[in-house]
């Protein structure tokens, strides 16, 4: 059967077996997928490759390797590496942003509860200070009352006092 080849045994001008390990991962209607795994390589190796992983993993390895093939063609020199430099760059980017953004909000936190316990500090104080305020001249006015009282009761005369 010419038309049931799979895209990897078509481009090999081979027959597809019944159990073509590359078949599943490498469909007819798309040529270019195989063309270019096999290009860097090698159709050998894919199988090879393929048949080293659990065959519910098979379809993510061809994927991957397809990918990778993809990257090596358009970036012969770094391939798919600089993909990841390029990804492990945003990463450490957005690591620092974050390490940076958590320092400010903890330093924000911090800052805030400086400040709402300096301010009830002060009004502590400042209720302490009236209150205590308060306190001295109540018993100020009560001992100017009792010494008035005790040494010159309005009830009676003072001793140079004189009656007409
Ligand atoms: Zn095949």
């Amino acid at each position: 059967m010419i038309s049931g080849r799979c895209a990897a045994c078509k481009y090999l001008r081979r027959r597809c077996p019944s159990d073509c390990i590359f078949s599943p991962y490498f469909p007819s209607n798309n040529p270019q997928r195989f063309a270019c795994v096999h290009r860097i390589y090698g159709a050998s190796n894919v199988g090879k490759m393929l048949q080293q992983v659990p065959g519910q993993l098979r379809a993510q390895a061809a994927d991957s390797m397809h990918f990778e093939a993809q990257c090596r063609m358009e970036d012969p020199v770094y391939g798919c590496v600089k993909i990841i430099n390029e990804l492990h760059r945003q990463i450490h980017n957005a690591e620092t942003e974050l390490a940076k953004t958590r320092a400010q909000i903890a330093f924000m936190i911090s800052s805030t509860n400086i400040t709402q316990q300096t301010h009830h500090d002060q009004l502590h104080d400042d209720v302490k200070f009236n209150f205590n305020l308060d306190n001295y001249f109540l018993q100020e006015q009560s001992t100017n009352i009792i010494d008035q009282s005790s040494h010159c009761p309005s009830t009676q005369p003072a001793p140079w006092f004189v009656y007409d």
